[in-house]
Formats: C-alpha cells, structure tokens, sequence
C-alpha cells in the first residue's frame, strides 16, 4: 500500500515518507491508496488490544517496514498504562457505554496516536541513522502526549511552544515539569495562531536543522495517528457485543482525527450505525453538518480547551474520501482558497453527510449540566470533553438507534477548576498528574518572534 495526497499532486509516498513528512507537499493531506478490508471473523477471535493492533497496524506499513518488525514494535508501543488493555469500557445503562481512554501517562487520548508515531519515528531514524527534531505548538493535550512520546528515545529533541492561554494549570505543568534533557517547553506570549505561524515557517524555512537531521510534525494531521486510534474503535466493538450489531461512536471533536479514525474504521470494514460529532461553542463542523456551512470563525475559549480550534484540519480528509469520492480535482478546489473562501457542497453532495453522520454543539453551561448529570445518575465522574459528547448523545437521542458510545477523550483529574465548579468532587487523582504538582515548573519565556526562537533551537541542537 502506498499514500497520496488529498489533493492529488504528491503521490506513490510509502508509509515511512509519510510518517515523516506529515504533510503532502501540494499542501493536502496523506491519504492510503485504497481501504484495506478487514476480517470480521479473525477480529472476532482476538482478544487484546495489542491483539487488534498487531492485526491493523501492518496493514498500513508493509511499504516500508516487514511484518515481523511492526508486531516486534507493537509488543513496547504504549507504554505506562495504568490499565492491562490501555482502553476500558464502563457501561452506564443498557444502551450506553462510555469509552476511557485516558489511562495513558498524560491522561488524554493522544497517547495512543502519539505512542504509536513515536515508536515508529524512532525506528526509522536508527535505520537510517538520523536524529530529529518535534516542533510543536499546543493549546491542550498535543503537546503533553509528544513530549512523553518522544522523551525516552535520544534520537528526538522535542520544543514544544506553548501559548498565552486557556490551557488548564495540569495541561501545562504537565509539560513544564518533565526532567528529560531532550525536552524544551518554552512559553510564548501570543496566541496559538501565532505559535501556529512560527512552527509553520520553521517547516519551510529548516534553518535551525543540522545536515540529515529531520523535522518532525507532531499535529494531528500526521497518518499514523489515525492509524492508532482506529484501533480502539474495532476493540469497543469486539467487547461491547462483538460486531453483532452496528453501534453509534459519539466523539468530541477538534480537529476531526478521532472522528476520522471511526470513518477509518467503517471504511475498513466495522459495522457502524452514527457517528456523532460533538463540539463546544467552536461549532464550524456543526455548521457545517447541519447547515452546509464550513467558514472559519474566531476561536472562543471555552472549558474544553483541547477542541477550541477555528478549523478542523483533519476534516480535509472527508470532504476528499466522502463527499468527492477520491476526486482530488474536487477536493482542491474547495481547498483551494480556503480559509479565505468558505466551503460549501452541492447540495446533492452534502445531502450524503445523513447516511453515517450527525452533530451537536453544546456550550459550556450544558457542559457542566452534562457533568453533574452523569454524576447524579451514574455515580461516574466525565471530564468536559467528554461531558461534551455525553450532552450530544442526550440532545440527539431520539435520532440514535440501538447502542451508543462516548468517548471518553481526557481524564477528570485534568480539569480540576472545571469539576469544582459543578460542584462535585474528584476523587482518586491518577499517579501521572498527582506528581506534577510535587515537581517545579522549567521554561523559558519568549516573545512570539520566530528569530529568538530559532536561535534556541539552534543552541540547544548539538
Ligand atoms: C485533542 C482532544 C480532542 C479533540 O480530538 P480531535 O481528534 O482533534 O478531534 C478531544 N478531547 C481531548 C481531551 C483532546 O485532547
């Protein structure tokens, strides 16, 4: 199997160019080739998760990696889970489960894409004998996933930019406490847009990169971690009812990489009734599946910080796949001149989105709602993220048939002020967050000036 682009200038890419370059070089995004099927029997008679990994993974990497490498690499992947099978599933009544995926070290989801991308990065760097650099800039749970990701491998230095901001106290520390000496957090005062703006000319301009060294895209428009998230799809259906019946996935929603993982999924064979696309105030994907309107706004900060975006990078992927069927001729013009122009389907087109997907915005006040709800009838703390797409499953019910699952994307633990606010209690605080608040914070300030801050990389890249 080989990957293209969305918007078909750059294309015969194996899996390894792919993993790390990130994006195409016609500015699209990589897609594979074609779907690869699944079995639905085999999945049947797995039973871990790294059962199910060891069978998805490789369907994507025989371009550049042998089997035999990608199941030995499976085997150390996810690291410091504090669950045996890195996912759980907790049932709340007899249509709904909740899907947790926030066991990994840094309590959100991202670890199980990020874990996976970094195991490969650091694979293909000692075959060809290179280092790299991660440059990133976070407003929520990115940056805290890249970091421990890549900090245990010295083939990678990780700096990572983090903005003024609405990220909660834990999200940060969790990246200013880390003792790696591969790490850098700097603090930069400006927004994510103008971090956005550096880590983007650093991609064109590379001054700071010594010979043969690589730069590396940690966002999540990077394949392979769509890769590790659809693995989790095929394992809640393997042990919620086993493939037997076609479940519903509401998942809050940013960037639509999660949510693209689950049309991953379906694409490759998993039996899937809705997806449910869940977000915050930050409604453009609302928009545009309920109106056909796909136009950036201004971000609003809202207490689910990790889904504050203006546009949902990975949403590209659709309108290509999806709605223009693989035509890139299609997908380039909507691109074309977008964000500037908005995009918007014909109406045939964008008539399709009612076969597999529907949406819901909530806003804060409902989000709190939505927590203690959950607390109150289900014993059973949510974070806000994950409060978003409970409020969606409740607000569209009577549009949902047979069984539905939440996914649970950030652990409560992660959003203290938020859980105290609504006026319930936190209970156990898991060991990975617990710890940052014994530790002292390490940063260094800068001004949003690409200059000062290539000059930092420069120093620090020997
Ligand atoms: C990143 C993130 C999301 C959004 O995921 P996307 O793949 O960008 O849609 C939701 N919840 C949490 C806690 C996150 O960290």
């Amino acid at each position: 199997m080989l990957f293209h682009s969305t918007r078909g200038n750059d294309s015969g890419r194996t899996f390894e160019e792919v993993l790390m370059q990130g994006l195409a070089n016609d500015g699209g995004l990589f897609m594979p080739d074609y779907w690869p099927q699944i079995n639905i029997e085999h999945i049947k008679s797995l039973n871990t998760f790294i059962d199910i990994a060891k069978y998805i993974v490789p369907l994507f990497t025989k371009s550049s990696f042998s089997d035999d490498e990608v199941l030995e690499l499976l085997d150390s992947t996810w690291h410091d889970f504090s669950k045996k099978n890195y996912a759980e599933i907790h049932q709340l009544d007899k249509s709904k489960y909740v899907l947790e995926l926030f066991h990994g070290p840094t309590a959100a989801f991202k670890d199980f894409g990020l874990q996976l991308a970094a195991a490969f990065f650091n694979k293909s760097l000692i075959k060809q004998n290179k280092t790299a650099i991660v440059l990133g800039a976070t407003s929520g749970d990115t940056g805290s996933a890249a970091i421990d990701a890549c900090r245990r491998f010295e083939s990678i230095k990780s700096f990572i930019l983090l903005p003024d901001g609405n990220m909660s106290e834990v999200q940060r520390r969790q990246m200013t406490t880390v003792e790696s000496s591969n790490v850098f957090t700097l603090r930069v005062s400006g927004t994510f847009d103008d971090c956005q703006a550096i880590v983007k000319e650093a991609f064109s301009e590379r001054t700071f990169l010594k010979d043969d060294q690589f730069l590396l895209a940690v966002n999540s428009i990077n394949w392979v971690r769509i890769i590790g998230q659809i693995c989790y799809y095929f394992y809640a259906c393997l042990k919620i009812n086993k493939f037997d019946e076609p479940l519903n996935f509401s998942v809050p929603t940013g960037n639509f990489g999660n949510v693209f993982a689950c049309y991953s999924a379906h694409k490759m064979g998993m039996p899937l009734n809705k997806i449910l696309v869940a977000v915050n105030n930050n409604n453009i994907l609302h928009r545009f599946f309920s109106d056909n309107d796909y136009s950036r706004s201004k971000v609003s900060e809202t207490i689910s910080p990790s889904m504050d975006i203006s546009i949902a990078s990975n949403f590209e992927r659709l309108i290509y796949d999806f709605y223009s069927e693989r035509n890139s001729e299609i997908c380039n013009s909507f691109y074309k001149n977008f964000p500037e122009s908005p995009i918007k389907l014909d109406n045939q087109m964008w008539e399709k989105s009612k076969e597999l997907f529907l949406s819901y915005s909530v806003d804060d006040f409902s989000t709190i709602e939505a927590m203690k709800n959950i607390s109150e009838s289900y014993d059973y703390l949510i974070d806000p993220h994950t409060a978003v797409a409970s409020q969606a499953v409740d607000s569209m019910q009577s549009s949902l048939e047979g069984t539905t699952v939440i996914l649970s994307t950030a652990h409560p633990a992660k959003f203290p002020k938020v859980v105290s606010d609504a006026g319930l209690n936190l209970g156990e605080i898991p060991e990975c967050l617990s710890i940052i608040f014994e530790k002292e914070e390490r940063s260094k300030d800068f001004p949003a000036s690409k200059e000062l801050i290539f000059d930092y990389i420069v120093h620090n890249n020997s």
